[in-house]
């Protein structure tokens, strides 16, 4: 029998299963805290559990950890990049970054990606399968372990599309924030999706208090749609009616993001047109001057971005420039795991 990854199950289910087999309900707890407080990833390790019951758990549970495959630290800001690698020998990317006020870290949701921004390099390197809610959770406690920090913030905003693992991402978003265990509020936690619509309905309907990130990218719809093939199902109008009945349900502003690209949606025009579209919004802007991949030449001038974001303010829309972290140890996401991919042939495993 396969065995049950313990660290994707919520504390209910937990206890479920150790009733199921003939144990007593509270253990559920200890162990949840064992993992998720104390975080310790063996059952042997955990010393106020008899030693008949931690092998009946060896039995029954697996505890599924990340490898880190690489480690890139950038010499200009103080961001880490993780290639972890999964117990199927797959890859996945997640950036710890520095700010003023703590650490904050960026998670993948999937293994590749099937949304096909032409920017984007997850996109470039296919769609493998879904992440389990442990090995996003993992991301963030296997890089607290290796780093010796406690992330103060999570942005969904690695490889994949949150929004296209709904049922897995809202488990792990379960889990992080459980009060019996690791208590992260999700007030501090940001879920970036290219617009699948009806999840944000979904999503709003659960009032978690997290914020939304809407990449937005381009204010017309035959642009978007050049960049964004999602666009073709969920065009502007759709994507922003949703926007608005997120807002209304949770009271929380939503975040657009836009990474201005030259000759593609950087013109005075564009700019413009954003400013029509998110007028009396309760939102804000992110600019990104877009990161370049090897495939595509797109590029942002650095005052094309400072100008667009100008135009944005004098037209009373709320707009700030990203700054760029890690440019040179490969930040943009996906750029990792599309060159560990390529070295093992796409089956992952293989060393690089
Ligand atoms: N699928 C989700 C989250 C992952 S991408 C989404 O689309 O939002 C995280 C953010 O990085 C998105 O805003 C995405 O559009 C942006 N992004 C991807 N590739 C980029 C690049 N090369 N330059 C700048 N931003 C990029």
């Amino acid at each position: 029998m396969e065995k049950t990854d313990i660290l994707s199950l919520s504390l209910d289910e937990l206890e479920k299963i150790l009733v199921e087999n003939g144990e007593k309900k509270f253990r559920a707890k200890q162990i949840f805290q064992w993992l998720h407080v104390r975080r310790v990833f063996e059952f042997d390790k955990m010393t106020d559990i008899s030693v008949q019951l931690r092998e009946r758990l060896n039995g029954i549970f697996c505890i599924n950890r990340l490898f880190v495959q690489k480690r890139l630290e950038s010499s200009i800001d103080n961001t880490v990049k993780y290639l972890y690698r999964l117990s199927d020998g797959n890859f996945v990317e997640t950036v710890l970054m520095k700010y003023s006020y703590g650490y904050s870290i960026c998670v993948s949701t999937q293994v590749g990606c099937k949304m096909g921004c032409k920017f984007c390099a997850s996109a470039i390197a296919g769609f493998v399968r879904n992440l389990s809610p442990s090995e996003i959770l993992m991301q963030i406690y296997e890089t607290e372990k290796n780093t010796d920090v406690r992330v103060s913030g999570v942005v969904m905003m690695g490889i994949g599309e949150p929004l296209d693992n709904y049922d897995n991402v809202l488990k792990f978003l379960g889990l992080i924030s459980d009060i019996n265990g690791n208590n992260f509020s999700l007030r501090h936690v940001s879920l970036s999706t290219c617009g699948i619509v009806p999840r944000i309905y979904d999503l709003a309907a659960l009032k978690l208090g997290l914020t939304l990130s809407v990449s937005l990218h381009c204010a017309d719809d035959s642009g978007r749609s050049e960049i964004m093939p999602v666009n073709r199902t969920y065009n502007i109008e759709k994507l922003l009616e949703a926007c608005k009945f997120y807002i209304d349900k949770t009271g929380r502003r939503v975040t657009f993001e836009y990474a201005v690209i030259d000759n593609v949606n950087s013109s005075d025009k564009d700019a413009d047109r954003l400013a029509v579209l998110l007028r009396g919004m309760n939102c804000h802007v992110n600019l990104i001057p877009v990161n370049k991949i090897r495939e595509r030449n797109y590029r942002t001038a650095r005052a094309g971005v400072a100008e667009f974001a100008k135009r944005l303010g004098r037209r009373g829309i709320n707009a700030t420039v990203r700054r760029t972290l890690g440019s040179d140890i490969e930040a943009a996401c996906g750029q990792l795991r599309r060159d560990a991919a390529e070295k093992s042939n796409m089956n992952g495993g293989a060393d690089f």
